[in-house]
């Protein structure tokens, strides 16, 4: 069987757009019922040299969407399909620098940007700046997967300005022009100063005492305060998840940015956010089931009763009450699981199988069963098959969101 597709290419920063034509090999017998490694790493490989013109729209979250390819085809074992040197190089062009070190008093944000459009700078005008907590994550996520030698990053830049980004309450905004604040940002300033391995850019305490006023009555986290909890995380990916990037200010962006954002409205989440959060920072120890949980700062009962609750009859995980089942939930869910040591307290068996009803004939995984493949979801599901530990996929960091290797090697 064979498909043309329309791409328009990845790593240039000019849009040219091409039309493959992709020839699918016949399923094996019972391949829906086999995690389909190879079909996976030539999807990410596709996604990693081409993207369909689909993903036009997602430009300015270039440097994301390239962190869900690699870093996936790392959990796969298959980092030797990317060119680690060209994609360092790649990113490390995506880091603003201010023009002195006076610049660092400003107010504005000296991170990494998401793409060749968001670097663009208009004279004085401060949001064009494009630098953005969940760009320079992934940015910093990338560099550590592929090897990189932090030395040459400028962190003091990046962690100075940062600082600047904390609100008095402790949530942070993602951009100095002003954006919304909640957990999803503080998640990115503690993996950021985690990586860089200097806590300078956040004030921890403060940070910590915002994570704790969001955790809700029924265990779970919402984004702010007294908000409804949510299970997931954190990225931006086509048509779901520009939620770490929808507060550019930008006048091209905007328009594009509050559609997407109208979509996500009702989606999203905290609770990830916030034990992945509270565990970087070391206020919470690793596997919390095994020890009294009477001295933690999170209620962990209520919390543990919240994430199970959230398995689904069909075996897959729901991000909040009431909703269906979807791919990146098995990793958002399962993710907190995994790091509160309660691994075995959901049905594994019957969340594989809700996850191969996902898994794309192309390679990839959709959000829903059936459903074609994204690159957000993909990289989710390869995740939740790595926390299922299936044989070939790499084990994660899961408090980094890459695997434990690349965040050991600073
Ligand atoms: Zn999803």
């Amino acid at each position: 069987m064979s498909c043309s597709l329309v791409f328009t290419q990845f790593s240039s920063s000019s849009s040219v757009t091409v039309t493959v034509t992709v020839t699918v090999p016949p399923l094996m017998e019972s391949s829906s019922f086999l995690f389909d490694r190879e079909r996976h790493v030539r999807y990410l490989e596709m996604m990693y040299s081409y993207l369909p013109s689909d993903y036009e729209r997602e430009d300015i979250n270039r440097i994301t969407l390239a962190y869900f390819a690699i870093s996936g085809l790392h959990i796969l074992d298959a980092l030797d399909r990317v060119d680690k040197e060209q994609v360092a190089n790649w990113v490390m062009s995506f880091q603003v620098h201010p023009k002195d070190t006076d610049d660092l008093e400003n107010g504005e944000f000296y991170g990494f940007c998401g793409s060749r459009t968001a670097q663009i700078r208009d004279g004085t005008d401060l949001s064009r700046n494009g630098s953005h907590l969940a760009n320079t994550y992934c940015a910093l996520s990338i560099l550590k997967i592929v090897g990189y030698n932090f030395s040459s990053v400028s962190s003091e830049s990046i962690l100075i300005s940062m600082r600047k980004l904390q609100q008095p309450d402790g949530s942070y905004m993602p951009i100095h022009a002003g954006a919304e604040k909640d957990l999803r940002f503080v998640f990115c300033a503690a993996a950021i100063c985690s990586m860089l391995d200097n806590w300078k850019g956040i004030d921890r305490e403060k940070a910590k005492k915002y994570i704790l006023s969001c955790q809700s009555y029924d265990g779970g986290f919402g984004l702010v305060p007294c908000s409804e909890s949510h299970g997931s995380g954190n990225f931006l990916v086509p048509y779901q998840l520009n939620w770490l990037v929808d507060a550019y200010s930008w006048k091209i962006q905007r328009a594009e940015i509050l559609t997407i954002h109208a979509r996500l409205s009702g989606s999203g989440g905290a609770t990830y956010c916030a034990v992945a959060a509270l565990r970087l920072m070391g206020f919470i120890e690793e596997n919390l089931m095994s020890r009294s949980t009477l001295s933690s700062i999170i209620n962990v009962p209520l919390l543990l009763e919240w994430c199970l609750q959230r398995q689904a009859p069909d075996g897959g995980f729901q991000g909040r009450t009431n909703k269906i089942s979807d791919t990146c939930y098995a990793f958002w869910v399962g993710g907190v699981l995994r790091m509160l040591g309660a691994q075995n307290f959901f049905n594994k068996g019957c969340l594989r199988e809700f996850l191969f009803t996902c898994q794309s004939k192309y390679g990839g995984f959709g959000k829903f069963p059936e459903n074609l493949p994204d690159l957000y979801h993909s990289y989710y599901g390869i995740s939740a098959f790595s926390l299922l530990e299936e044989p070939g996929v790499k084990p994660l960091l899961i408090e980094l969101g890459i695997v434990d290797i690349a965040a050991a090697n600073r």
